[in-house]
């Protein structure tokens, strides 16, 4: 008996454009899946280019990935960029991680959770129908997820709260419902609602979770949750610049992964080979002069402009409650959808993203308010929890230094004033 899917997100809409974007990725395929594929009629087919349709990951564990054209576009992807495997079989043929984009399904105990890849178009946009009404093909979807994993979602154990400190299911989603609740409080500006989720995060960090189970849970974190509003700056200019060393600099560190485009065969304008990586890296670390091209979208701008274009717009507010509350009532912030990380360290991996974002769009001053945050939003969720660098312990390092001295409540307020 597969489990249900529960808390769709109902701000949320989506319909593939078939802009071909996600056809770019490294798509895990599995032996089966291979020979199911190879067993088709495609050899002769014009759209297809030409074998070898798979190149071996992991030999091992039987795992490839479909090999890319030049271009950096899936072997399968036609010239009207269709994928062709869908077009003449239907999409039950294509490669499960195919099938279930840009939909992340996250195991919640007693039921799926769905989280979204932004780094789509049409999910950052939030162009096509509502995802509410995907519930059926979603329950589908479980279902072969399960098959296609051997596990059910009730397998999964639940993330740490933090290190050393577990919860059962059912508690960690009350957590995760009262950081929702301060997320959806539209009586503050985005900035505040990500400062007082750090605050609470906080206290859960030093609290002693035993005696706490159910709803004497619930009680508790709401009484922090309005402790915590009192306490919190209102305004982010009541907030003192970040460090320059602990805020400013790791803030780029990071900044300088995120605002990269040149996975999956994208070819951004700055970036050449591995040492033009290396030259970007450094140019973020310092941050003065020329921001490297690190992506397609990015144009002739300087670190000192970008710093300099003050503000975020309240225009911008609800795409970024839209994006935030997706990935946290969804749990794809924590656990096995972000490099395992504890409850907690996951948060503040994904509030770090706010700056990001917010950097991202000021850096992009030619567009819009609105379609440059979503744009923004798609570079940077590319990276959130998928790459493979965002794992590295010294990044991770990195985080939870800047987190423990406070930094990310001031980069949040920095970039919004
Ligand atoms: S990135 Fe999104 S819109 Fe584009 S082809 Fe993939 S699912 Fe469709």
């Amino acid at each position: 008996m597969s489990s249900p899917v529960k808390n769709l997100p109902v701000m949320q809409n989506w319909d593939c454009h078939a802009c071909g974007d996600c056809c770019r990725i490294d798509a895990v395929v599995t032996d089966q899946e291979k020979l199911r594929i190879e067993a088709l009629d495609l050899a002769t087919d014009p759209e297809v280019a030409p074998k070898p349709w798979f190149t071996p990951a992991n030999r091992g564990a039987g795992t490839w990935t479909l090999t890319h054209r030049p271009d950096g576009g899936c072997v399968f992807l036609t010239s009207a960029n269709r994928c062709r495997l869908h077009e003449r079989f239907g999409g039950e043929v294509k490669p499960f991680v195919c099938h279930l984009f840009p939909f992340v399904l996250i195991p919640a105990g007693n039921h799926w959770r769905v989280g979204m890849r932004f780094s789509c178009p049409s999910v950052a946009a939030n162009r096509g129908r509502p995802v509410a009404e995907a519930e059926k093909d979603l329950a589908r979807l479980s279902r072969l997820l399960e098959q296609h994993v051997g596990r059910s979602a009730e397998s999964a154990p639940p993330p740490l709260m933090r290190a050393g400190q577990s919860l059962s299911w059912p508690d960690i989603c009350r957590v995760v419902q009262v950081f929702v609740e301060i997320l959806e409080d539209r009586g503050d500006r985005m900035e505040r609602r990500l400062r007082k989720c750090l605050a609470v995060a906080r206290v859960c960090d030093k609290t002693r979770f035993e005696d706490l189970r159910g709803e004497r849970l619930t009680k508790y974190l709401r009484a922090v949750r309005s402790a915590m509003d009192a306490e919190t700056p209102r305004e982010a200019a009541d907030l003192p610049p970040p460090d320059r060393l602990f805020g400013a600099i790791l803030f780029r560190v990071i900044l300088a992964i995120f605002a990269r485009r040149d996975r999956h065969g994208h070819r951004p304008s700055g970036l050449r080979g591995r040492l033009g990586r290396v030259v970007a890296g450094w140019r973020f670390l310092r941050g003065r002069g020329r921001v490297p091209r690190v992506n397609e979208f990015l144009s002739e701008t300087r670190f000192e402009d970008v710093e300099q274009r003050g503000g975020a717009p309240l225009e911008m507010d609800e795409t970024l409650e839209r994006y935030f509350v997706v990935k946290l009532n969804s749990l794809q912030f924590c656990g096995p959808a972000n490099f395992d990380l504890p409850l907690c360290a996951g948060l503040e991996s994904l509030i770090l993203t706010f700056p990001m974002i917010l950097w991202m769009r000021r850096a992009l001053p030619e567009m819009p308010v609105v379609a440059g945050t979503q744009l923004a939003i798609q570079l940077v969720d590319d990276h959130f929890g998928g790459d493979p660098m965002l794992g590295f312990p010294h990044i991770q390092y990195l985080l939870s230094t800047m987190a423990q001295r406070g930094e990310l409540e001031k980069l949040v307020a920095w970039y919004c004033r």
